[in-house]
């Protein structure tokens, strides 16, 4: 990396949450405008723990959430003993339009109190920008990167090492008990070994 040059913040967003937000997209004939939670985790590493939406007033073109709701919303939060700077994420769909931040939008974002923000649009055909806005101590901007993580699931991960074990060969992968070139399925030579294997994931 060049000195100076700052990385790309990444934002990481489990499968649900990322489902969650465009099952919202997808259920709204007009623009929506929601909220979410994020945990900051380095200086460019966030992750997105949920999401949600207030009332608000929506038009083809254009969202209204009142600052009166949102106040509401975050006294909720603090009688709840909650962190009200966790909600950092704004996102909003665009229908059927380009999923791009237009004037309204970064005006909107420019308007934002806290020190920094990440913001999100939508569009129901799945496609989206992402950026990260910071105000303090000084004014800038980056694209976000979007990750979403699909966590494993348990019988289907079951299945798959169980039929890793039964077709790849692994000859010579198990220090401790080596295994000839002419190897014979996994499963059968290694059955103990896999066991440790597992353990040893956690
Ligand atoms: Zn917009």
């Amino acid at each position: 990396m060049q000195p100076g040059l700052m990385g790309t913040p990444v934002l990481t967003v489990p499968l649900s949450v990322w489902q969650k937000m465009f099952s919202y997209v997808h259920a709204c004939p007009v623009e929506v405008n929601g909220f979410g939670y994020v945990t900051r985790r380095g200086l460019l590493d966030f992750e997105l723990d949920d999401v949600f939406i207030l009332e608000q007033t929506a038009t083809a073109a254009s969202v209204d959430v009142s600052e009166l709701t949102i106040a509401n919303h975050m006294t909720d939060m603090m009688m709840r003993g909650e962190d009200t700077g966790r909600m950092r994420f704004q996102w909003h769909s665009h229908v059927r339009m380009s999923a791009y931040f237009s004037g309204t939008d970064t005006s909107n974002i420019d308007r934002y109190p806290g020190d920094w923000m990440l913001s999100l649009v939508a569009n129901k055909y799945g496609q989206f920008e992402a950026r990260l806005d910071v105000f303090a101590p000084f004014r800038l901007w980056a694209p976000l990167e979007v990750r979403v993580i699909a966590p494993l699931e348990d019988e289907m991960a079951r299945r798959a090492k169980a039929e890793i074990s039964q077709k790849v060969r692994m000859p010579g992968y198990f220090r401790d008990k080596p295994v000839r070139a002419d190897s014979v399925p996994a499963m059968i030579v290694l059955d103990g070994e896999i066991l440790r294997e597992d353990d040893s994931e956690g």
